[in-house]
């Protein structure tokens, strides 16, 4: 083992901080995380947790930094503009926001308020998301968006906005919704605006690599395109054709791919020009990509190009195309949702226990006197395992671990001889981790030997409401010890969750250039041991699901101040248990009326004394109305 100091800056390479944090996360001088939305300021990230703890809130808890958020919206058009001002780009940028990629409150006011500025809009993609859109404070040229498949009541909904003085567009998903639009437009004596989606040849990249192309959902064909044109024509409409849009999928990992698209939209955005519809805003959708894994590459966790690459390559590639068919450079508008949302959030779990093979092994127990030949083996190779014939010694271990577990089902062997048989395994283990430790190179077998070995961090958190894109799509998310950082870890581990479900667990890590089956974590000793899970903002933060009743955690709005401060400005407590059970179709009347009648009964049956009535009857109360997630008071 290395004997040299451990130091933070050793911790913030061992997990890759600075390579996915884009700069608002650092480890201190103390080896603590610290969150830094902007220059001068940072809060610390334990600090924050300690306090929550102290006012007696409970923990699992999301901490939201608005400031963040208000970061990456000025981050993005600030890239934009930059690369405008560059090129000489004869037109502007205005981007808007896709609320289902996170509709919380905070989420959305905060990208209104600090787009503001730049008329930063937003987009829905049903009818609950415009009415909440609608209600927003946008600056007046902010584009207010409408995708989606649509009836009648959402497209009314959109043009009543227009009479609110917003710049709702109608984007039409399929040809059909133009006929629709046409008529309820005509119902209500009101002007659309519209937008049509084009479905681009082009490929995304990554997951989301089926967004595009001919098969994709949603768009119009190229035939489909030139009839619209044709039908608002007839209409005498055809300025009401404003925008042309396109979207190839989320994280695209490959800029090239983003190249490609853009290049595309931009030659038929050309070509609706030179047919008479003066299109002006043409969006290039969503799809730039967060490097979780802070790698750069085009592996689906990452992207290989920053925030202000895409901007410059989107914007050249615009220009270059209209420069080349002369027509007027458009308004650009990308659907960025990812990128403005994942860092804001992170996800702070406690570790309840540390379970695993080599945790708590200190006693093997004794041999009985008549111990089976196959706990002898064991013992054998315990004693006899080195670094020349671990390869052979391993391969019997496990072989004599099956025997032990068939040799007990069958009858032949004692609970105790199993005890003292799966200690030994477990003993050989150990040994044989330190002996491949040290080796340079270890045999293709034993190479899932640290997932064998490593501890399972039990953390009082559900995967299923918390991380369900860990689950659901593999996605991977940084996660990090808020302290300790100046400390080594000396232990590797994995994490799994409070649910019953086998599935709730993490066993993949970023990693630059794989992904790896083990976290490095330090021993939690009697201390408590918080993990941050960073990047968690986009997406699944509103997607989450109730298993096992576990619901919406708490959540804390903080700001950092100069000087290393905070305030914790908002503490919202997540779901009460009796909220989800309500959700199930149950009524807490009907709950609690069911539990007085069993109390009644066991009280007459003598088995509860009034005492005990009343306090059985208020902790139930309590748990009904009470923090779904283990509250262990220290
Ligand atoms: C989901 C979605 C987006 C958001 O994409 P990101 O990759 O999160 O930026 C943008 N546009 C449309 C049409 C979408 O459906």
């Amino acid at each position: 083992m290395n004997s040299t100091r451990f130091t933070p800056a050793d911790a913030a390479e061992l997990y890759g901080i600075h390579n996915w944090s884009s700069g608002y996360f650092r480890v201190s001088d103390k080896g603590e995380v610290e969150v830094t939305p902007g220059p001068g300021l940072n809060a610390v990230l334990p600090d924050i947790v300690d306090e929550i703890v102290a006012r007696g809130e409970s923990l699992p808890v999301i901490l939201r930094f608005p400031q963040v958020l208000a970061g990456r919206v000025r981050q993005l058009n600030e890239a934009f503009r930059t690369a405008m001002r560059e090129y000489d780009y004869q037109g502007r940028y205005q981007g808007v926001f896709p609320i289902k990629v996170n509709q919380r409150r905070m989420v959305v006011e905060t990208i209104a308020s600090a787009g503001y500025e730049y008329a930063h809009g937003l987009e829905a993609g049903s009818k609950a998301e415009l009415a909440l859109c609608l209600a927003q404070n946008l600056h007046p040229d902010a584009l207010l968006c409408c995708n989606g498949f649509k009836d009648d009541g959402f497209i009314k909904l959109a043009l009543w906005g227009r009479s609110l003085g917003k710049n709702v567009v109608i984007t039409l998903e399929k040809f059909s919704e133009l006929e629709r639009v046409l008529k309820v437009a005509r119902q209500l004596g009101i002007r659309p605006a519209i937008g049509v989606r084009f479905k681009l040849n082009a490929r995304g990249s990554g997951q989301w690599e089926e967004s595009g192309g001919d098969q994709a959902k949603f768009g119009l064909n190229a035939g489909e395109l030139l009839q619209v044109v044709e039908r608002l024509r007839q209409e005498d409409m055809l300025d009401a054709l404003v925008m042309l849009h396109t979207h190839i999928g989320s994280q695209i990992t490959d800029i090239r791919r983003i190249k490609v698209a853009v290049r595309e939209a931009t030659q038929v955005y050309s070509d609706l020009v030179d047919e008479g519809a003066q299109v002006k805003y043409l969006n290039v959708g969503g799809g730039l990509g967060v490097d979780y894994d802070g790698s750069k590459t085009t592996f689906y966790a990452s992207a290989n190009y920053t925030l202000a690459e895409y901007a410059a390559d989107v914007v050249y590639t615009v220009q270059e195309v209209c420069k080349s068919n002369e027509v007027r450079q458009p308004t650009i508008v990308s659907e960025s949702g990812r990128a403005l949302t994942a860092h804001h959030a992170v996800l702070v779990v406690p570790v309840i226990d540390v379970t695993g093979p080599t945790r708590g092994l200190q006693s093997i127990p004794e041999a009985a006197e008549d111990q089976h030949q196959i706990v002898k083996d064991l013992e054998e190779i315990l004693a006899n395992i080195n670094t020349r014939n671990y390869r052979e010694m391993y391969n019997d271990a496990v072989g004599d671990k099956e025997t032990l577990h068939n040799l007990f089902n069958l009858g032949y062997l004692t609970l105790r001889d199993r005890a003292r048989g799966e200690a030994l395994f477990n003993a050989i283990l150990q040994k044989l981790a330190k002996l491949v430790a040290g080796l340079a190179y270890v045999p293709d077998e034993l190479e899932d030997l640290p997932k064998v070995l490593a501890d399972k961090y039990i953390c009082n958190f559900s995967l299923f409401q918390s991380l369900p894109d860990n689950w659901a799509i593999q996605a991977l998310f940084p996660v990090t010890p808020l302290d300790r950082l100046d400390e080594r870890p000396t232990r590797q581990g994995t994490l799994v969750d409070i649910t019953c479900d086998s599935d709730g667990k993490i066993e993949k890590f970023i990693d630059l250039r794989d992904v790896k089956a083990t976290l490095p974590l330090h021993d939690p000793g009697t201390r408590p041991y918080y993990l941050g899970i960073f990047l968690m903002g986009a997406y699944q933060d509103v997607l989450g699901s109730a298993h096992n009743l576990f619901g919406k955690v708490n959540e804390a709005h903080v700001t950092a101040r100069p000087g290393g401060k905070h305030l914790v400005e908002l503490f919202v407590r997540g779901q009460k248990a009796r909220r989800l059970i309500e959700s199930m179709g149950y009524e807490e009347d009907m709950l609690r009326g069911s539990i007085r009648a069993q109390v009644d009964r066991a009280r007459a049956a003598g088995r509860l004394d009034d005492t005990q009535t009343v306090e059985l009857e208020e902790d139930y109360g309590e748990e009904l109305l009470g923090y779904t997630y283990l509250e262990y008071e220290e």
